[in-house]
């Protein structure tokens, strides 16, 4: 399935999470469409049982354009820790507990690269992964994946973005996500890449789909 959206057109970004709505709604402001989050919408928030990223994409952003009747946009995203064999990937958010919370979650992933002996930077690699799913609401959908490698510093430094921004420093930079502005952390511009794993899966859904 191929779809072009115009200004004016109406999105539902199909998340409940405040950090990657933000992310959105700022890659997004110059293309004028009618944005509206599923949060706002007061939709329940779809278990995520998929066992891959696409999988709980593919879900979050199937179950807003039913419930709505429109077109929804879904990411599902993790860090993937080279040394703990790819963990916690998939169940990213699931390791801050509920109610979430990064800071035991990071200390988490840093306890176990500690009980692995991984101490140096090259033993620290982690990629951050993003799969974003475009829904209409007749069932069929399309696909857009990014990724950004990096290492995983300790202790964690900065306070921007969100989630495990702190203790991610990507490749080619001498600063975490947590120490970026939101312009550096996506450095997305119309034909550009981008930095992040969002903005480069965005980058890929603006070529496609605006
Ligand atoms: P989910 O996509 O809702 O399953 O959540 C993925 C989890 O990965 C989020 O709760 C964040 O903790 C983490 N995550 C995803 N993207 C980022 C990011 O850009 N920075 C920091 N943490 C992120």
């Amino acid at each position: 399935m191929t779809i072009r959206l115009k200004r004016g057109d109406r999105l539902v970004l199909a998340t409940h999470n405040k950090g990657k709505l933000v992310e959105f709604q700022d890659m997004l402001k110059d293309f004028g469409l009618d944005i509206v989050s599923a949060g706002d919408l007061g939709l329940p928030e779809p278990e995520e049982t998929g066992t891959t990223f696409i999988e709980n994409a593919r879900l979050k952003a199937h179950a807003a354009a039913k419930a709505t009747g429109e077109i929804a946009l879904s990411d599902d995203s993790g860090i993937s820790v080279d040394a703990l064999d790819g963990q916690p990937g998939v169940y990213t958010a699931d390791w801050a507990g509920v109610p979430r919370n990064f800071t035991n979650a990071m200390q988490k992933v840093q306890d176990l690269l500690v009980e692995k002996g991984a101490t140096e930077p090259n033993q620290r690699t982690a990629q951050f992964n993003a799969v974003l799913c475009l829904a209409l609401p007749d069932g069929t959908d399309m696909i857009f994946e990014g990724l950004a490698p990096g290492m995983l510093v300790w202790p964690p430094v900065g306070d921007s973005g969100h989630g495990y921004d702190p203790m991610f420093k990507p490749d080619g930079y001498e600063k975490t996500f947590g120490q970026m502005s939101a312009e550096e952390k996506h450095s997305w511009a119309p034909g550009k890449e981008g930095l992040s794993h969002r903005a480069r899966a965005f980058a890929k859904f603006v070529k496609d789909v605006l």
